[in-house]
């Protein structure tokens, strides 16, 4: 029930740009020269034709650093005023750049703060003859993770005119939601995907169902088999971070007191999940609407305000719940920009709603919680999603269909797609089976129909859900990629590959692990394929030789 907003602004992420021009330029052809002794710069006073070079900052044993605010030579013709040069160190205090004014007049450079604060940023360049500043890009201050921004240095007025103090720059959240970003779909998330440090989407759900343990104690322990899917190869590395830290942000009682299931939740097969989406079923969450009072969020409403972010539903399997993960995805092109309009209906399955009453403006994902099961069917459902995210996501198309044995066609030119379409899995009975590994790099598929094959370059992915990297589990062998996907540190830049299975490997030692944590639905494999997954931090190259990007933030695309 808990809904904690955390609003944690780190010192220095706020870049100032800061930069107090005074002055004008004068005289003829000198070099300004002033020092700084208390924090303050001196003024340079430039001359008409000439270069002039402003203050010259210095150090200052405490308090504010020296403040370069020089000021540039006023310049009529095409030579240049030179702002304060950088401020140095201010010991204890904090440092900032100077101000270029004058012709061309370069901003001086924020110095670094010795101990507590540093003013991020160069400092605007100051304008010349009336053309603005441009802003200067801040840099962390010590100790501190967060980006600032620099200021936007204004245009002087006239010749030798005033450089004025720019803008603070933004927060440097590393974190979403937040409150730049509170929702789904936001565009935040893409342009800052790369700096995301954790994601904490709040979920609401609904209990359908009167059998079954307990629901908080089924959804906390499917938060924590997320929390721990989504450690970047925490099986090889025990300080791997959490990066999804799921928050619940309600649990909305709907068990009808006297009968299994309540009358206004009628059963499927194919639950109109469109019915959730109205006005009138609105009342039930109770999430009282501020802008009326009296009136109630709708579902849509919830997700678009970034109250919830994933709708998750405990009801009888198959006939009341959504299966296994049923979303509604905003589709990006190759360039991640928003396709206007497109969305993915079909994350795992369709979900039914002939009304087309689920048509929030974000992202929608929906959930089926099990109450009779264990966390592993939570994330063997919703990993379901994760191997569908390419047809909203084309980068995850490019990068991930390796890893998931997707698009073997065109890759290897093999006449199945995906390990799918084989009759091989988990738990088919060993007499039954017709794919077999003569080597742990070939999978030997014979069809009893359809097409057999022999697929030579097996072990260059990872799995899927539903096949762990050697299809069948304990007593097969074959190479997989999963621990080195994209590191490509095997021979001729592919990646290394390991075996599967092989008592006392590290796959073999981690999932019988995960999966007493995690159990039910091959957990433990579900677990180690998530950790497998580029995350957060992760060394990947992507398949264009670029920096690997995490995965999870797709997720809230
Ligand atoms: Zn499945």
């Amino acid at each position: 029930m808990s809904h904690v907003i955390r609003r944690r602004f780190l010192a220095a992420t706020l870049g100032v740009g800061l930069a107090s021009g005074c002055g004008d330029g004068g005289g003829a052809g000198s070099n300004g020269d002033g020092f700084a002794v208390t924090g303050t710069g001196g003024v340079g006073a430039g001359g008409v034709g000439a270069t002039g070079v402003g203050g010259s900052p210095q150090s200052a044993a405490s308090g504010v650093g020296g403040d370069g605010s020089g000021i540039g030579g006023a310049s009529t013709s095409s030579t240049t005023g030179t702002g304060g040069g950088p401020a140095v160190s201010g010991a204890g205090g904090t440092s900032q750049g100077g101000t270029g004014d004058g012709g061309v007049g370069a901003g001086g450079s924020a110095g670094t703060g010795a101990v507590g604060a540093s003013a991020g940023g160069t400092g605007a360049t100051g304008g010349g003859d009336g053309s603005g500043g441009s802003a200067g890009t801040g840099s962390a201050g010590t100790g501190n993770g967060g980006t600032g921004n620099g200021g936007t240095g204004n245009a002087g007025t006239g010749n030798a005119g005033t450089g004025n103090a720019g803008t603070g720059g933004s927060g440097g959240y590393d974190y979403w939601p937040n409150p730049d970003a509170p929702a789904n779909s936001d565009l935040w998330i893409r342009d800052h995907h790369d700096s995301i440090r954790v994601m904490r989407p709040r979920v609401l759900v609904l209990d359908v169902q009167r059998v079954g343990q307990p629901i908080a104690t089924v959804t906390q322990r499917i938060i924590d088999a997320i929390a721990e899917g989504s450690r970047y190869h925490g099986y090889s590395n025990a300080g791997a971070p959490v990066f999804l830290e799921y928050e619940i942000e309600k649990i909305v009682d709907l068990r009808d007191p006297t009968a299994q299931y309540p009358s206004f939740w009628p059963p499927g097969p194919n639950f109109d999940v469109g019915e959730l989406f109205t006005s009138a079923f609105a009342p039930r969450y109770g999430f009282e609407n501020p802008d009326q009072p009296g009136s109630y969020l709708t579902m849509c409403q919830l997700f678009e305000r970034g109250i919830v972010h994933e709708l998750w539903i405990a009801a009888e399997a198959g006939v009341r719940a959504v299966y296994e993960n049923q979303s509604r995805m905003q589709r990006y092109d190759a360039n991640l920009n928003k396709i206007s309009g497109s969305f993915q209906e079909c994350t795992n399955g369709c979900f039914n709603d002939p009304q087309n009453r689920v048509n929030c403006s974000v992202s929608v994902r929906m959930q089926e919680v099990n109450k009779g099961r264990g966390p592993g069917c939570f994330t063997h459902a919703a990993g379901h999603a994760l191997e569908n995210m390419w047809d909203a996501i084309p980068y995850i198309r490019t990068n991930a269909h390796r890893f998931f044995y997707n698009g073997m066609q065109q890759r290897y030119g093999i006449p199945y797609n995906r390990l799918y379409d084989i009759d091989c899995f988990l738990g088919q009975a060993v007499g039954d089976r017709k794919c077999s590994f003569p080597s742990p790099t070939t999978l030997q598929y014979n069809a009893t129909t359809g097409q057999s094959m022999t697929f030579t370059e097996f072990g260059q992915g990872c799995g899927d859900i539903h096949h762990k990297p050697n299809i069948y589990g304990s007593g097969v062998t074959s190479a997989q990629a999963c621990e080195h996907y994209g590191l490509r540190d095997g021979a001729n830049g592919r990646d290394q590959t390991t075996l599967y299975s092989q008592a006392g490997s590290l796959a073999d030692t981690k999932m019988a692990e995960y999966e007493s944590r995690f159990p039910d639905c091959d957990g433990g494999w579900q677990t180690y394929i998530r950790q497998s997954m580029p995350g957060y931090d992760n060394p990947a190259f992507a398949e264009d030789g670029t920096p690997m990007k995490n995965w999870w933030p797709f997720l809230f695309y």
